[in-house]
């Protein structure tokens, strides 16, 4: 086997091998798809805007790792899905506690 090609796709990185014999390329992911750990790609995201930081400190951060950071698109695609999370989150325990503060009326 031999690296052909090497994929990224934001943090998350493929690298493809081509067998010698019989010429077969496989791409082996640096993180397992079915795993159900937070993919990278979002942990990453998340982190950031935990601490209330964009994109471009996020580019800060990897860029002093040396690793090269994720397109915007790929930033602002995680970061409207985890947005939309924390809405529905604070909704629901907002709406939670509506209910507890009526019972005390
Ligand atoms: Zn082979």
């Amino acid at each position: 086997m031999r690296i052909v090609f090497e994929v990224r796709k934001g943090l998350r990185i493929g690298i493809e091998l081509k067998c010698n014999t019989c010429f077969i390329t496989e791409i082996v992911w640096s993180e397992n798809p079915y795993s159900d750990k937070m993919p990278i790609n979002t942990a990453a995201v998340s982190g950031i805007m935990t601490i209330g930081g964009g994109y471009s400190n996020l580019e800060d951060i990897l860029s002093a790792l040396d690793i090269p950071s994720m397109t915007s698109h790929t930033f602002q695609k995680g970061h409207s899905r985890i947005s939309a999370t924390w809405e529905e989150t604070a909704a629901q325990s907002s709406n939670g506690r509506e209910t507890t503060g009526d019972r005390g009326r």
